[in-house]
């Protein structure tokens, strides 16, 4: 059995501002995981974090860490 939910979540490049958007499950600000990424990013391996992802913006190729937002943490 599952109650793990998913949602979205905006994902704005620091480099060239373009957006794009993360579907995670779990549960927002702690244990979650990323299911799939959209609107020109990727993610991969980071290498100074081993076991954590990387988004990376496909149109400069600006990373980001994947990390809980606050915003989303729920109160
Ligand atoms: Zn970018």
């Amino acid at each position: 059995m599952t109650d793990a939910k998913q949602f979205m979540e905006e994902i704005t490049c620091p480099s060239c501002a373009r957006t794009g958007h993360a579907t995670w499950q779990g549960e927002a600000g702690s244990k979650r995981t990323l299911i799939d990424i959209g609107g020109g990013f990727d993610q991969r391996a980071d290498d100074a974090n081993p076991g954590f992802q990387m988004i990376v913006c496909t149109e400069c190729g600006t990373t980001q860490p994947l990390q809980a937002s606050p915003a989303l943490t729920p109160h």
